[in-house]
């Protein structure tokens, strides 16, 4: 067999970046970007991107297969993105109200998704998922709202995953039903009575390290059919699929359509943007609540949004992540099978999951990740991925070559299946 092992990667100007992060900010890094979840070897800091790739703070190169986790849609620094952003940065960013392109934005968003006739736009996915919620409460006059186990939806005190520094309360009026499972859904229901405000749904299974599910039609159809029964909201959670999975709405797929939906990530290509849309039939409920945020309306990342929107339409980004993605997903397959190791790779194409038999505690998952980021791939052993527009079919193949010599590795420390 040949030697698959390669040099560590350079990590001297992350080390003391992290020894100074450790001083001045608790834990040296929060949530889901804290390398320390991470196998040992991937770095923490990173010094720039472009295209499908990203430079850490050592100067080592990778393929990047996060995408910040997710809203890098078009690649790193997009040309017409960039250009429309620094268009409006030279006009103003945050000004005493919003800019034109806060409506130009909101009739674009309101065009291209299927449900929806109005928008409100926030900056980060969990203000997305709790303004969707506060309409739905405000709209019902209703408490209770059905979430699925271990489904994120951001890290505010109702939803974060870690329940240190929240009270009971927070999540007093949460009953929790198992994603794609009709009976648990309907007994969550059943268990609201007549004070259900709301079902939230992940636009198919994410959840961290089990393999993902797309929605089952059936599903999504009890999950509308009970909303409509008792008068409440379905809330669709698009953070971190939308745009990728259908250019209408996740649930164009199954053909549901939701009262609301969330969106962040994506829609601006790295800006910061969220956005909820909803119905009419909700318009005066989302017109009661108060929400707001200094820097919800800037200019800057409205730009960059619209400039997102129409570089997505006129490349057909959903259909471009897909197929790279597929051609990822395959190749994975055909090696996973010649090194004789077993992998399950689930959920859209476009949004990439391989988590490997026999590994509950990720160890496998673990080594393939950080020989092929020693090789200049940058995956994540147990979160799903996200394809953009700038990855082509030769990045993919490029970074078969090195997950080829990671599944050997595999191989070699922990046997054939
Ligand atoms: N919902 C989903 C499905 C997400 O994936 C995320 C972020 N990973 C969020 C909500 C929260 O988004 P943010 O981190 O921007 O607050």
């Amino acid at each position: 067999m040949p030697s698959v092992a390669s040099p560590a990667l350079a990590n001297h100007q992350d080390a003391q970046l992290r020894q100074r992060a450790a001083r001045v900010v608790p834990g040296g890094m929060t949530g889901h970007l804290n390398a320390a979840a991470l196998p040992a070897g991937y770095p923490q800091f990173f010094e720039r991107g472009q295209g499908c790739r990203v430079w850490d703070v050592d100067g080592n190169a990778y393929i990047d297969f996060m995408c910040s986790w997710g809203p890098n849609l078009l690649g790193h620094h997009h040309p017409e993105v960039d250009a429309a952003a620094a268009r409006q940065q030279a006009l103003g960013d945050c000004l005493n109200g919003p800019t034109p392109r806060f409506v130009e934005l909101a009739e674009r968003f309101v065009a291209r998704s299927a449900h929806a006739d109005w928008v409100l736009f926030q900056k980060n996915g969990t203000d997305a998922t709790t303004v969707g919620v506060m309409v739905a409460r405000a709209a019902t006059g209703k408490r209770k709202v059905l979430v699925a186990t271990k489904a994120y939806h951001g890290a505010d005190p109702w939803c974060t995953p870690v329940p240190n520094g929240i009270t009971a309360e927070d999540r007093a009026h949460l009953i929790y039903y198992t994603y794609n499972d009709v009976a648990s859904l309907e007994a969550a229901a059943a268990a609201a009575g007549d004070d259900l405000a709301a079902i939230v749904c992940s636009a198919f299974k994410h959840d961290i390290g089990v393999d993902q599910e797309l929605p089952r039609p059936e599903f999504a159809r009890r999950a509308r059919a009970l909303c409509d029964k008792a008068g409440a909201a379905l809330i669709l959670d698009e953070v971190r699929a939308g745009y990728r999975m259908h250019a209408g709405g996740s649930w164009e797929t199954v053909g549901v359509r939701p009262d609301l939906s969330a969106w962040s990530k994506s829609i601006a290509n790295g800006y910061a943007l969220a956005a909820v849309t909803g119905v009419d039939a909700l318009r005066d409920a989302a017109t009661r609540i108060y929400t707001t945020g200094s820097f919800w309306s800037g200019g800057v990342a409205m730009a960059a949004g619209l400039a997102t929107l129409e570089v997505a339409e006129s490349t057909d980004v959903v259909a471009h992540v897909h197929r790279m993605g597929q051609r990822f997903r395959d190749g994975i397959a055909a090696q996973a099978t010649s090194h004789g190791v077993g992998v399950r790779q689930t959920g859209p194409a476009a949004l990439p999951l391989i988590l490997f038999d026999n590994d509950p505690g990720v160890d496998r998952g673990a080594v393939f990740a950080a020989e092929a980021l020693r090789r200049g791939v940058y995956l994540h052993p147990r979160h799903n991925m996200f394809l953009s527009l700038a990855h082509t079919e030769q990045d993919i193949d490029l970074a078969l070559q090195a997950t080829d010599a990671a599944f050997a590795l595999v191989a070699q420390r922990f046997g054939s299946h």
